[in-house]
């Protein structure tokens, strides 16, 4: 589903150059969910924004769900993108925009119908358990409700992929349980592959099959997450 071969990420930077990812390979299995993590500045941003398109890789090659998003531009990639979704740490809702409106985004954009819409966006409600709150805005919801809001918008084009940036590091504790159960069922009931970056080890346990461990740009370790936490 996913591969990453030799790839690195330089940035250039006033004090010279930063390598922000450094020869990283991964091959991350249908249906995987797949953690990375690391403390700030280890590259696990920089390594998730490459997979759909958002960074190019410096050198290296990315593939993801039959796409090279490390080589194609344009509308290419932007069709590429409605395979590889994206859920964000601030929501990254439209703040003018209803719920309603929030999820039926990325179809408006992909020109299906408008009763095609409606019908989805129900659809959609009720896989996240946002009855009710179909026409709240984003600033009335709780934080829990605005990542199930992003959640419905990044499965709106039925996507094989949903990449996770730090999706429930702006949550309590007892929010972010609910949002990995949510995470867990949506794996469970449509087969989606997920990849998530985080610096929380609770994360990696609740929900990841599979870790890799980022520092400095590389992987230090990799493998099944019991294997690599062995003790508690
Ligand atoms: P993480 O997500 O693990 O916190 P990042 O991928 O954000 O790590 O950053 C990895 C390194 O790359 C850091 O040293 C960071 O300062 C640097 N970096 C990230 N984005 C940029 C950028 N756009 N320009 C220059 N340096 C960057
Ligand atoms: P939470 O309390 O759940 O963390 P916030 O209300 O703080 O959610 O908002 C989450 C993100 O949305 C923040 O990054 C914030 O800057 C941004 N945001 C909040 N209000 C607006 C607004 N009116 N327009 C655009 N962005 C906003």
């Amino acid at each position: 589903m996913i591969s990453i071969k030799n790839v690195q990420k330089i940035y250039p930077s006033k004090q010279g150059q930063v390598k922000a990812v450094d020869d990283v390979n991964l091959e991350i299995s249908d249906g995987e969910i797949f953690g990375v993590i690391g403390y700030s500045g280890a590259g696990k941003s920089t390594l998730i924004r490459m997979l759909n398109g958002l960074e190019l890789p410096t050198q290296g090659k990315v593939v993801v769900a039959n796409n090279e998003v490390s080589k194609i531009k344009g509308s290419q990639l932007r069709k590429a993108r409605q395979e590889i979704s994206m859920i964000f740490q601030h929501f990254n809702l439209l703040w003018s925009r209803t719920v309603r409106d929030n999820i039926a985004f990325p179809l408006e954009i992909a020109g299906v119908s408008k009763k095609e819409r409606l019908k989805r966006v129900d659809e959609l409600i009720k896989l996240v358990g946002l009855e009710g709150r179909e026409n709240a805005y984003p600033s009335q919801l709780s934080g829990g409700q605005k990542q199930r809001v992003g959640i419905a918008r990044a499965l709106a084009n039925n996507p094989k992929v949903l990449l996770c940036d730090e999706a429930t590091s702006a949550l309590d504790p007892q929010t972010t349980d609910s949002i990995l159960d949510l995470l867990v069922d949506i794996n469970a009931r449509l087969g989606l592959t997920i990849v998530l970056i985080t610096h929380e080890m609770h994360v990696i346990r609740k929900i990841c099959h599979r870790v890799a461990v980022m520092e400095n740009g590389k992987v230090v370790e990799m493998g099944p997450v019991l294997d690599v936490f062995k003790n508690p």
